[in-house]
């Protein structure tokens, strides 16, 4: 399940302008669709590569943008505690808890209260200590600080960050010179997703019915072009994903080379059935993006 926990306050690395946004709990990658190209269909989380918008007319990436931590008020919240003034461990309760700055802290004490726990279990339980320890046992609490997200309607005023569209990535690709490799290649990515996305429908369809014709599948300069910077960013990187380069040289009609790299796969981790449906599809020389 996909879950926010309230909002952080981000700057533009660029002007510094404030912006607000999600501060996941936790994600889910789940969707209904896969494709080859890295295209999720009715996925429950939509990040966008973390590619953002500022009005100062710059694009940034939510992990460059600096970051001025969540938007919290602190409250005081009574706990119970046992005889030693220790919070008692209350698993479901830890289990409710959201996350936020003080998340790790919070984790820390507990899971270091849950091994005194056990500890003090063996240590002090012997029959007349136990009898004692009960006799004495009186339920107390304390008052702790605890950091709260803001309600969204408190901070209202903090514009959300800028979502922007795959089409606007041409923008980036574009302006090449203002951003880091990083940006350019996630920028890529999402534009090459775009570039393909036309064919996926009549595609799809094809597959449900065999007798409709084969969708064409041509690619323009750009696209090509910008296939190939992808694939040249992957060539060069630290870590060789021989099955996303394989893919890539497939989609270039490049099916020997795809043949070539998909082989390399094989001695890694890859899940067996998209290498096995990419590898098919080399051999049988089809480029066009392919569900997975
Ligand atoms: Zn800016």
């Amino acid at each position: 399940m996909t879950r926010i926990s309230g909002y952080r306050q981000i700057a533009c690395p660029n002007c510094l302008a404030r912006y607000r946004t999600p501060n996941y709990a936790s994600i889910n990658l789940m969707a209904f669709e896969r494709w080859s190209d890295g295209r999720r269909v009715g996925s429950l989380f939509n990040n966008g590569a973390g590619i953002r918008a500022c009005k100062c007319g710059k694009f940034y990436r939510l992990s460059e943008a600096i970051d001025m931590g969540l938007l919290a008020e602190t409250k005081i919240q009574t706990i119970e505690v046992d005889e030693n003034g220790d919070e008692i461990f209350n698993i479901p309760e830890f289990l409710r808890r959201q996350a936020d700055e003080t998340f790790m802290e919070t984790l820390k004490r507990d899971v270091n209260l849950f091994f005194a726990k056990i500890r003090n279990f063996f240590v002090k339980s012997s029959p007349s200590e136990l009898s004692t320890n009960q006799s004495e046992k009186i339920k107390r609490t304390k008052e702790i600080s605890v950091k709260v997200p803001l309600d969204e309607k408190k901070i209202e005023h903090i514009p959300r960050a800028i979502y922007v569209s795959d089409a606007e990535m041409h923008s980036i690709i574009k302006d090449n010179s203002m951003y880091s490799d990083d940006m350019l290649l996630a920028a890529r990515e999402r534009y090459r997703m775009h570039l393909n996305d036309n064919f996926r429908e009549p595609f799809i369809q094809y597959c449900k019915d065999r007798s409709l014709p084969v969708p064409s599948y041509e690619i323009s300069t750009e696209h090509r072009e910008n296939t190939q910077a992808i694939l040249n960013s992957y060539l060069q990187a630290k870590t060789i994903d021989w099955l996303e380069i394989g893919d890539l040289y497939r989609e270039l009609g490049e099916f020997e080379k795809a043949s070539e790299c998909l082989e390399k796969a094989k001695s890694e981790q890859y899940r067996e059935s998209d290498l096995e449906r990419l590898t098919r599809a080399a051999r049988e020389k089809i480029s066009n993006p392919l569900p997975i």
